[in-house]
């Protein structure tokens, strides 16, 4: 009925934009994700990339390898050879699915797995890493920066090498003071979260999302369900391995909230659990 519809409109036009005012009193902050491999980023953080990206925010991503010596599912869904443009194509799926913006690559060759699962740093020279880091920050100019944490999450030296490349890039006087997150990884041996998260966040309403993302990954699905069932002792299914938690540690500035203003801190805080702290 035209008569439902318009005031419908008319509350909408009155309600929305108020409440806009009342909640979001600065304007959307632009995210940089940098992460080494395609899936890092859904993997650790999708339930809280969903989450900004409906809170208005602007998300970029980078990701410094498409990849390529990673698995090629089980069975194979392509070649070795096309390792490479699978997993780039994966990861905008997965970004679109998330509702980031942007996607650009380094184009670093990921190195192959070794035979004993070794896994690898993607270049040798750093300081060519740390300049084009300098370029990407300074395209995108982010408020906030998301990268790996100090210990790889898992100790993957790919992952460690994106943290420092990436702190050193921040270092910059001009960047000195843009905030940055990691994702703190809930380790499987100890049951708790590394590093020390700032905010674990529950992302139940965003889970579908973070599920829809980890679906672009065919090409990984085999050693997500392999990890997944050997952790849970039993065969599970792609939904059932997406945790409603995701944990985030602020890595810089590393002082207290009141030296220096954080508006991801206060989007984060709305859906954040309490820390639970060590006896
Ligand atoms: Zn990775």
């Amino acid at each position: 009925m035209v008569s439902s519809k318009s005031s419908y409109i008319l509350l909408t036009e009155l309600v929305v934009p108020f409440g806009f005012m009342k909640e979001n009193q600065s304007r959307s902050l632009r995210i940089l994700g940098f992460f080494a491999h395609p899936d890092d980023e859904s993997v650790f953080l999708g339930g809280t990339f969903a989450y900004l990206a409906d809170q208005g925010m602007e998300i970029h991503f980078i990701c410094a390898t498409r990849g390529e010596g990673g698995e090629m599912g089980d069975p194979p869904i392509c070649n070795w050879e096309d390792l490479g443009s699978v997993r780039e194509k994966e990861l905008q799926c997965a970004v679109d699915a998330l509702g980031g913006k942007t996607v650009r690559f380094l184009d670093f060759q990921d190195p192959v797995v070794g035979p004993k699962g070794e896994l690898y740093s993607y270049t040798e020279d750093t300081n060519g890493l740390v300049e084009l880091l300098q370029d990407e920050i300074n395209r995108v100019e982010p408020d906030v920066v998301i990268t790996h944490g100090h210990g790889g999450e898992y100790g993957h030296p790919a992952h460690i090498q994106s943290h420092e490349a990436m702190t050193r890039a921040l270092a910059q006087e001009k960047n000195i003071n843009r905030i940055v997150y990691a994702p703190s990884w809930l380790s499987r041996e100890t049951g708790e979260f590394i590093p020390e998260p700032s905010f674990v966040v529950d992302i139940t309403p965003w889970k579908n999302k973070k599920i829809q993302a980890i679906n672009c990954y065919k090409s990984q699905h085999g050693m997500f369900l392999r990890h997944g069932t050997a952790r849970a002792g039993k065969p599970v299914t792609i939904p059932e391995i997406v945790r409603p938690l995701e944990a985030l540690s602020r890595i810089h500035p590393v002082d207290s909230f009141e030296n220096q203003p954080d508006p991801l801190g206060v989007i984060l805080e709305k859906i954040s659990k309490p820390v639970k702290t060590p006896d």
